[in-house]
């Protein structure tokens, strides 16, 4: 018998991540921190393996009045001015003359999953990257949607083609589109699309949104840890060409931004042409976080508020650093992989790099033997997911030629 309803999912969750922590854990026990490189954890660590936690987030959090934690939030969608800071931070005025609203929500996972659940009905279709962070897969599985996924590279470049021959089948059978875009600095590759390549894509968008609602949900969650930050918001600005028919869904996290994973705390910016149907977006997120989880974090919304307006400079100051770190660790792993030969997916900015492989059958083999010699890094479609975020530098040194001994 099955006690919970019919359709709810049963299918033990296989993530691919928290098993291989813990299989990672285990040999540290055994071994020690030293014998065992653990290229899984997608936080952000300094060089000594610790947690990354902002003193310019986190000291002026500590010593907020108990209130602030006590407090409900102001509302559904949030706080006010929490919102408002949010849609700046985002969108830094690069888009102009459009409907706009903000939706404070359960970290950048809860906006997803509201975007999902505004847009589609069980039965349809949602198109994915091929490769991608586990969860939309799952979300689309608990909305009983069915799976499409684009292949995400063409050489070293998004593969266009085949996401618009799928969006097109897609849009000819149900009328409706929703799409996940994981830019600037995409999880687990890396991968920070080009200008050119939006301009595409929205033009493309505009075009097929003739035969019904388009709807982009860019998922941005590490775009603050790009390394040319000053313009990572710079493709932003052709959201100013979408037509009628099309809408953008910025998700973002503050897990990332502000390394406050465990805070809960995101964001849902909805960008219409139409005011009509940025209402209509805004009106079902807010009922669906009122249903969800009622509101978010209180205080953690009133700090980020503070830190936004009053404590900017030295957050970005303190964040540098670790995007500096990043960027000191991915280039080791870059430099050595090109001089050993060992296969990369296109990196430019974020906490990941892909070891790709020609198959998942490869990977698997390959996965093995990490294990064997005490290397730890995730599975993912047709390749292996390091986490640079996590690794110290003396660590990553060396890694690629190991990678590339124990690839067949
Ligand atoms: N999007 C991507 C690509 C992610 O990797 C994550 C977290 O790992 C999220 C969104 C959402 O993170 P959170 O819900 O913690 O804000």
């Amino acid at each position: 018998m099955k006690f919970v309803k019919e359709s709810a999912n049963q299918q033990h969750i296989i993530d691919n991540v928290f098993s291989v922590v813990r299989m990672c854990k285990e040999d540290i026990a055994n071994n020690g921190s030293d014998a065992v490189l653990n290229g899984t954890l997608g936080s952000l660590c300094d060089e000594q393996g610790n947690l990354v936690a902002y003193p310019s987030i986190f000291d002026h959090y500590h010593n907020l009045d108990y209130k602030n934690y006590a407090a409900y939030a102001q509302g559904f969608a949030g706080n006010a001015d929490f919102n408002e800071v949010m849609i700046d931070w985002i969108l830094q005025g690069k888009v102009q003359g459009k409907y706009i609203s903000a939706t404070a929500t359960a970290g950048g996972s809860g906006a997803i999953s509201i975007t999902f659940q505004t847009m589609l009905d069980a039965g349809q279709t949602i198109l994915l990257p091929q490769l991608a962070w586990e969860s939309y897969e799952l979300m689309a599985q608990q909305n009983h949607f069915n799976v499409v996924t684009y292949n995400n590279f063409k050489g070293d470049a998004f593969d266009i083609e085949d996401f618009e021959t799928k969006a097109k089948a897609i849009m000819e059978k149900q009328h409706r589109l929703l799409f996940v875009v994981n830019d600037p600095a995409h999880n687990p590759t890396g991968y920070s699309m080009s200008n050119d390549e939006w301009k595409e894509v929205i033009r493309f968008c505009n075009e097929i949104s003739s035969d019904g609602p388009v709807c982009i949900l860019n998922d941005i969650a590490y775009i603050d840890y790009c390394f040319d930050l000053e313009h990572s918001r710079d493709y932003m600005a052709n959201f100013n060409d979408i037509t009628e028919n099309v809408s953008v869904v910025v998700c973002a996290s503050l897990s990332k931004t502000a390394t406050s994973y465990g805070m809960r705390l995101g964001c849902g910016i909805a960008i219409s042409e139409s005011k009509e149907y940025n209402d209509q977006l805004t009106l079902s997120f807010n009922k669906y976080a009122r249903s969800l989880w009622s509101n978010v974090n209180n205080s953690a919304m009133i700090n980020f508020t503070w830190v936004a307006r009053e404590n900017k400079e030295a957050f970005l100051a303190e964040k540098q650093v670790y995007i500096d770190l990043l960027k000191q660790r991915s280039d080791l792993l870059l430099t050595q992989a090109k001089e050993v030969g060992l296969p990369l997916y296109p990196y430019h900015d974020g906490f990941f790099v892909t070891v790709a492989c020609t198959d998942n059958d490869q990977r698997d083999r390959l996965f093995e033997k990490c294990i064997e010699n005490h290397i730890y890094i995730c599975k993912v479609y047709s390749g292996l997911r390091v986490a640079v975020c996590s690794i110290p530098t003396a660590k990553i040194d060396g890694l690629a030629a190991r990678l590339k001994a124990l690839m067949d």
